[in-house]
């Protein structure tokens, strides 16, 4: 990851431990999917098991890994950043 933006400059390190609270946004997103794996699971194949609902919520975990964790982390910065169109803009950066 960056540690500020290469357009505008915003710093993507705001503080120590800002993004702490990305896990309740990562949190959010992972319990989203399990259920959503679940219920297409449930409408797949209704006979399953709890070793294959495991299994698959742990690929499902692993795979979108990469895309949750940067996700979470962009939700938890544009609550505190607000959208600058003009940033970046200007003749000096
Ligand atoms: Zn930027």
């Amino acid at each position: 990851m960056h540690s500020a933006c290469p357009h505008c400059k915003q710093s993507f390190e705001p503080e120590p431990g800002f993004y702490f609270g990305a896990m309740f946004i990562s949190y959010a997103i992972n319990t989203a999917l399990f259920i959503g794996s679940w219920v297409g699971l449930l409408l797949i194949y209704p006979d399953y098991t709890l070793s294959m609902l495991l299994g698959i919520l742990t690929a499902v975990v692993i795979l979108s890994l990469p895309l949750s964790f940067r996700l979470s982390r962009s939700i938890w910065l544009a609550l505190f950043v607000r959208f600058d169109p003009e940033a970046g803009n200007t003749p000096h950066s």
